[in-house]
């Protein structure tokens, strides 16, 4: 037995051969000939010239010893529906999804952008993808037209796979109305949509000639066998778009070798878990938890994975437990926003079912609070982890690692840096590591371990800016998160150090949505900053300015304008990005340069100082931020 800081020691002293060694976990059709080629920082390529496939090492490796194990459990709370697939079934859908795709001409390389509900159809589109080499873009259903249009005209996709709806509470959701909406904005629009028809919606038009019927066209492939396509190491697997500081979401561009890598030996090392057992993440295929944990990871390990569709307190505050009695679950993952909201529920649903399969909770996304961690580990009697990651990783970057050594664990803490990840505190200003319980910039000193992001898609200029360039003194990657480390060497996330905010563990640029609230007509400016919420962890509140003062000087007509602003970003970006509130007010603070003074007006907010004053333009401003705050 290795400890975890000899086993984290070894990855960063010899990464060739600790790598080279977590390689063997997963199949290559041709070896690779480097581990590691870092001779472009910051780019990092793993296991160059080697050939292999997700899809390959997620279902077809294990139909020989595992083809009657279950590989994919369905349930949809929503429309009451629970299939199961085995490794073998799942082949089968996976061949025909992709004889489907062929016949539409996708080949390697092509981007397809899947917009879907939590639905296996959407797995298989998926995984058929990646068969044939192509690269899917994910996009979260939340996301509105226009935001839909964006990631379309980055990816420029050859194809479009949707659905007619997806359900929520109980209400259908239309999913294929907005990808109609969205093909009319875009200037990139793929000159074919492929539909699987739930029959949900029974208003859904089709546009004659562009939607096909995945169901209609499947008939001709019931038995196809498409063999998998063989990619490089380094070729995309996958583009996932993620916020930032500017409006322009980025798409986190996913290699294929380094990323199966990754994966394969976190279900070992990180998540404690074997072969044959069950794995239940309860996020969406829209974030890349999904991808990592619901879609890839834990078949590349040879278990179970459960897509599920609902919410966690429909029909009753027991459902998740419920599905982890019935399926016998090892290791579940979650977000702290879904366990605050179950303990707004009847504690008794907790102790209603047995939980003994039950290794761990992992729970990831958004900070942890301490009473809520206490709260769910008590209530469950199980270990609960917290581990931090990004978009841009892919996979942890500070956890406790069971599967390792089951070290101790401090509530609001993820712990240690993972291997592979050589974790740094530094000053903002100098650069210089900081001292224990001091507080730094969480940095990786490069290269970035196997399964992190490649590059920006289309924009390598913009990946080295955006991660590497943070300071001008050394070239690390910067998470953009403030961190501090205690005397024992744990790990504190602190929060953002640039505009970015996370909502009930989604991320969203305060940019993106002050873009939103800005597509109504009578807005003339606004900021939008993240404000702390009980439940969601953070929610967006709006300050705007309007054009004509007079169309906001009564209550009645604030709150109808209020309405109005709101409708806007759900039409403009989802309702995902939503402000809470719309504060109106006639001045904004603002430096003397025009900066706009996000921090000072969110300290305000949240009844805190608003800190150093000295450069803003005009204080009046601050003051208007107070008494709106306080009218409420
Ligand atoms: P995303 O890329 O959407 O998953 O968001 C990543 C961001 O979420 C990180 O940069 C952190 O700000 C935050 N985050 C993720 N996991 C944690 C965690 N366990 N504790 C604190 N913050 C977290």
């Amino acid at each position: 037995m290795t400890t975890y800081k000899e086993f984290h020691r070894h990855s960063i002293e010899s990464p060739e051969q600790f790598w080279g060694e977590q390689a063997k976990l997963v199949e290559w059709q041709e070896p690779y000939t480097r581990v590691l080629d870092y001779s472009r920082p910051p780019f990092s390529k793993w296991f160059g010239g080697g050939k292999t496939n997700l899809c390959h090492n997620a279902i077809d490796r294990h139909v020989a010893a595992r083809g009657k194990q279950t590989a994919l459990i369905y349930i949809s709370t929503e429309t009451g529906e629970e299939k199961r697939y085995t490794y073998k079934q799942l082949h089968q859908e996976v061949c025909s999804f992709a004889a489907v795709l062929q016949e539409l001409g996708v080949k390697r390389g092509d981007r397809v952008i899947i917009y879907m509900p939590m639905i296996a159809e959407a797995l298989f589109a998926m995984y058929a993808c990646v068969r044939l080499g192509a690269v899917h873009s994910v996009v979260f259903g939340g996301f509105a037209a226009a935001s839909l249009a964006a990631r379309i005209d980055d990816a420029k996709p050859k194809l479009m796979i949707t659905s007619d709806a997806g359900m929520r509470g109980g209400k259908a959701i239309p999913y294929k109305h907005l990808v109609d909406e969205a093909l009319k904005l875009a200037e990139h629009a793929p000159k074919k949509v492929l539909i699987v028809n739930r029959g949900l919606d029974r208003e859904m038009a089709l546009v004659h000639g562009r939607d096909l019927d995945y169901a209609e066209l499947k008939k001709a492939h019931l038995k196809a066998d498409v063999p998998v396509v063989w990619v490089e190491s380094g070729e995309p697997s996958y583009i996932l778009y993620t916020s930032g500081t500017t409006g322009k979401p980025k798409g986190v561009q996913r290699d294929t070798g380094g990323y199966l890598v990754a994966l394969a030996a976190s279900m070992k090392h990180i998540y404690g878990a074997q072969p044959g057992e069950t794995m239940f993440t309860t996020s969406d295929i829209g974030w890349v938890v999904g991808h990592s944990y619901i879609v890839y990871a834990p078949l590349i390990h040879g278990m179970t994975t459960i897509l599920y569709e609902g919410l966690p307190i429909r029909p009753d505050a027991g459902i998740w437990w419920k599905i982890v009695q019935e399926h016998k679950v090892s290791t579940m993952f979650s977000s702290p926003t879904a366990i605050r909201v179950l303990k707004k529920q009847d504690p008794a649903y907790l102790s209603k079912y047995d939980l003994s399969s039950l290794r761990y909770l992992f729970l990831a996304g958004e900070p942890l609070d301490e009473p809520t961690a206490r709260w769910i580990q008590d209530a469950l009697q199980r270990p609960v982890i917290d581990h931090y990651w990004q978009t841009e990783t892919g996979w942890p970057l500070l956890s406790a690692m069971p599967g390792i050594e089951d070290t101790a664990r401090k509530f609001g803490s993820p712990s240690f840096p993972v291997y592979g990840y050589n974790v740094k505190l530094l000053k903002d200003d100098t650069a210089e590591e900081v001292g224990a319980n001091e507080k730094g910039v969480v940095a990786v000193l490069p290269p970035l371990p196997p399964g992190c992001l490649s590059t920006v898609w289309g924009d390598d200029e913009r990946f080295v800016k955006t991660y590497f360039s943070f300071f001008p003194q050394r070239q690390v990657y910067t998470t953009f998160d403030w961190g501090i480390r205690d005397q024992d060497g744990y790990y504190f996330i602190l929060g953002r150090t640039d505009d970015v905010i996370n909502v009930a563990g989604h991320r969203l640029g305060t940019r993106e949505i002050e873009e939103a609230v800005q597509s109504h007509a009578a807005i003339a400016e606004v900021a939008v900053v993240g404000v702390a919420d009980q439940l969601k962890g953070q929610v967006p509140v709006a300050f705007a300015v309007v054009k004509d003062p007079s169309k906001v000087a009564s209550a009645a007509q604030q709150s109808a304008m209020e309405k109005e602003v709101m409708d806007a970003v759900d039409h403009q970006l989802g309702a995902i990005g939503r402000p809470a509130r719309v504060h109106f007010v006639t001045l904004l603070p603002k430096t003397r340069s025009g900066k706009l003074l996000r921090r000072s007006i969110q300290a305000l907010v949240e009844g805190r100082d608003p800190g150093d004053l000295t450069t803003i333009e005009d204080p009046a401003a601050l003051e208007q931020i107070s008494s709106a705050v306080k009218r409420g």
